[in-house]
């Protein structure tokens, strides 16, 4: 049988990283498993002013993640880049099954987070990384001097919208009400920025456009009246990106014994133990109120401390 960790935490994002640096500092066997970068959804956004303590002049989600990786890693804490996508968490020894086989362990901490929530538009698909993203940080360059329209009216959509303006020639916001449900401090920012736009009581209903996408149809929710934009003839192309919320990460558990409400996040008590015990859950995952790196970082320290009692108890 593989090592049996003291702690395996699922997802390297501030819930995760936060997880393994108390676990690491309190001499737990620690491993994390990440499918993809660090960071999970805050590696993606350019700017955070909302973490306590950050005053650092041009803090991003990847530089304030690489310190909290290197903060965790300081502690002793393994790691290893692989897809989960079978667990076993009932009974002493939990398992975590992935292709190449599987990491054991007396308590897990599940901190997968979420992901983006698509739009919801006709051939949304098709479009992905041809006109349509995610993910501000990673494609604004894509459209230096281009027209790009966001979808959403939170703070993240707001925030970003801003950002995308210091690429695009315009970025209109299209929101679905009349007025925005973003912080009111984003809000007076935003509607200050000469190069923002609104569209209200807006939905995209398609994308469209010839392997890239120029064209799309608006419907104002209403009237039920459909305007088709297009792109401006010498661009050829615009940009739409959609911040309208998250899902979360948590197909992998459904029939595991995990309870999950019925939007797919996992319920725990204040702190963090899910329905079967040595499992935890911390973050974005969670069933709570506030989903913000803050809230994902604390969730990971009371969970790992929380390992560390469940392991004194069973020794
Ligand atoms: C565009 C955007 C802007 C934001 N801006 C801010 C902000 O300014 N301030 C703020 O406080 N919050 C912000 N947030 C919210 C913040 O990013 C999240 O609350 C936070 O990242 C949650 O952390 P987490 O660790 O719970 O989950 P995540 O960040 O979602 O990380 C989960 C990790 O788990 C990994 N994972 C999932 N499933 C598996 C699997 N099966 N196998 C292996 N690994 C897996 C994922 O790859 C991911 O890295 C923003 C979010 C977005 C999308």
């Amino acid at each position: 049988m593989s090592k049996i960790y003291d702690v395996v935490i699922l997802g390297a994002g501030p819930a995760g990283l936060a997880a393994g640096l108390y676990a690491g500092r309190s001499r737990l066997s620690t491993l994390i498993v990440e499918k993809g970068k660090d960071g999970g959804q805050i590696a993606i956004t350019d700017e955070i002013e909302n973490y306590p303590g950050q005053t650092v002049e041009g803090e991003s989600g990847p530089s304030l993640i690489e310190r909290m990786t290197q903060q965790c890693e300081k502690f002793g804490v393994e790691r290893v880049s692989d897809v989960i996508n079978d667990v076993v968490l009932e009974g002493d020894v939990k398992k975590l099954i992935s292709a190449k086989g599987e990491y054991c362990a007396k308590t897990v901490i599940i901190a997968t987070g979420a992901f983006s929530r698509p739009i919801g538009c006709k051939n949304e698909k098709e479009f992905m990384g041809k006109g349509v993203s995610y993910c501000a940080t990673c494609d604004a360059n894509f459209f230096e001097d281009f027209e790009v329209y966001v979808v959403g009216g939170g703070d993240s959509a707001v925030e970003e919208a801003m950002y995308l303006t210091k690429f695009a020639r315009k970025v209109t916001v299209i929101h679905r009400r009349d007025e925005l449900r973003a912080a009111k401090s984003i809000q007076e920012k935003a509607f200050k920025n000469d190069k923002l736009f609104f569209m209200w009581d807006s939905v995209v209903e398609e994308v469209n456009g010839d392997g890239i996408l120029s064209s799309m149809t608006v419907k104002n929710v209403k009237t039920g009246e459909l305007t088709t934009i297009e792109a401006d003839e010498d661009d050829g192309m615009f940009g739409v990106f959609g911040f309208i919320g998250t899902l979360p990460n948590s197909k992998i558990f459904e029939g595991k014994g995990v309870e999950l409400d019925e939007r797919g996040y996992i319920p725990t008590d204040a702190d963090m133990h899910t329905n079967i015990p040595g499992v935890f859950a911390a973050g974005d995952i969670r069933v709570k109120s506030l989903r913000q790196v803050v809230t994902a970082a604390a969730d990971g320290a009371i969970a790992a401390t929380q390992c560390e009692k469940y392991i004194g108890e069973m020794e």
